[in-house]
């Protein structure tokens, strides 16, 4: 018999997943049969995968920084991909200004279920807010300084440091790049067997991943909160959905075309996997596991450019995210009867740009950063209340874009070192 591919056993997942989540709703006792039965198993995959996030980004990034030719390798690399990651993240947040103002979702809530849905979820929100606050509070140059770890380990063992974490691997990578190759055999040997290892580890785990995405959405669907609820918000999911596919569907495959020199439909089908994941997950951190296989296996990225763009960009690069943002702000804007000025627009672009950059790789990152992107237009955190409940949906589909977006700069990246390896072994002859 054929073997069925991985990805449509997930699809089917998925699908069987939500069907049995409405039909537990149906059942008395349904969401605590759900809750004491199934979730469990959706915790233990997605902390499968939380788990092999950090050994993966070390070992991948020192074995792919130390197998480059020389620093000049590794600063093309570097600086073409940030400059990328800029460029996406400034289109993204145009993109999700363009539709909200076009669709003025704010204008389609009414003031009494707005309030209603605030003082229902103050709660959340007041959490969050906190969250928020705390980093906040520390200063403008505070991101700076929380890239740099004080201690390696201690920064290693919190999957909220994974920026720490990278950067002492670019450092230590960079190291192995300056000392002679002769001295540095059994280390280049370890990081490169010891990436191996993880790499067969993902493979056994992802093996389980029918089970645990099955479970991840029985929960999703049990968990939810009314349907009246997406009814009267829906203008609001909907203004944001329609962002994303813009970003998905249409801006992403031009640039694959046109810069990245890749036929959109390849880079499309061969990131699937990865965008499966990680609407089942809501998290790019854990789904870059699955990503760099995306990267490697379907889009036929290098080893070097895969093991620094993988990683990178499922921790900063966030356009899925930062659109989100600039539609939300504006949306609860809009829904309270603020005006904002052409300031307060400029406002929500940097730092909804600085917010995307800041999230962390996890679900509900993006929510939490919102509230700086609030605060920087004078409106009151707590309004997240209102958004509060549809969340997760949407924090779904926009980490499939944030992970997609990986998959965007990897193919521009990678044609670039392909001319650039022409052009040197060209010299060489
Ligand atoms: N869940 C998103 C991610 O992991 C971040 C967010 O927007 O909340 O990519």
């Amino acid at each position: 018999m054929k073997k069925i591919p991985l990805h449509w056993k997930i699809m089917i997942s998925i699908g069987l997943g939500i069907l049995l989540g409405f039909v537990l709703l149906k059942i008395p006792a349904g969401r605590t049969f759900a809750g004491n039965w199934i979730k469990p198993f959706g915790t233990i995959f997605m902390n499968l995968l939380k788990m092999l996030a950090m050994p993966l980004i070390l070992t991948s990034l020192i074995k792919g920084i130390s197998d480059l030719k020389d620093m000049t390798s590794l600063s093309r690399i570097g600086i073409r991909t940030f400059g990328w990651y800029i460029i996406t993240t400034f289109i993204a947040i145009a993109v999700g200004l363009l539709v909200v103002y076009l669709i003025k979702p704010g204008y389609f809530i009414q003031p009494d279920t707005r309030n209603k849905i605030m003082y229902q979820y103050s709660g959340e929100a007041t959490e969050e807010v906190q969250v928020a606050k705390e980093s906040v509070a520390k200063g403008p140059l505070e991101p700076l300084v929380e890239i740099v770890p004080d201690n390696i380990f201690q920064a290693a063992t919190s999957n909220g440091n994974m920026l720490q974490v990278i950067m002492f691997a670019v450092l230590f990578g960079v190291a192995l790049l300056l000392i002679p190759p002769e001295k540095t055999v059994t280390v280049r040997d370890f990081f490169a067997g010891a990436n191996e290892v993880i790499l067969r580890i993902i493979n056994i785990v992802m093996s389980a991943a029918p089970v645990g995405v099955f479970a991840l959405m029985v929960t999703l669907v049990t968990e939810t909160p009314s349907a009246d609820i997406f009814i009267a918000l829906g203008m609001y999911g909907f203004t944001v959905l329609l962002g994303l596919a813009l970003l998905l569907y249409v801006i992403y495959p031009t640039i694959v075309k046109y810069i990245g020199g890749m036929p959109p439909g390849k880079f499309l089908k061969g990131m699937v996997p990865a965008q499966l994941m990680a609407f089942s997950t809501s998290s790019a951190a854990a789904t870059l596991p699955v990503t760099m296989q995306c990267l490697r296996n379907n889009l036929g990225i290098s080893e070097e450019v895969t093991s620094f763009v993988g990683p990178v960009g499922a921790t900063i690069n966030m356009d899925g995210t930062t659109l989100y943002q600039s539609v939300a702000v504006v949306f609860i804007a809009q829904a309270l009867g603020y005006d904002l000025s052409f300031g307060d627009v400029l406002s929500i672009v940097f730092t909804a740009a600085l917010a995307g950059f800041g999230s962390a790789a996890v679900p509900g990152a993006g929510i939490v950063m919102l509230i700086i992107v609030l605060q920087s237009v004078h409106i009151n955190p707590a309004a997240i209340s209102l958004i509060f409940a549809i969340d997760r949906p949407l924090d779904m589909c926009r980490t499939v874009v944030n992970v997609s977006g990986d998959g965007m700069i990897a193919t521009i990246i990678q044609r670039k070192a392909t001319a650039l390896a022409a052009a040197d072994a060209g010299k060489q002859i």
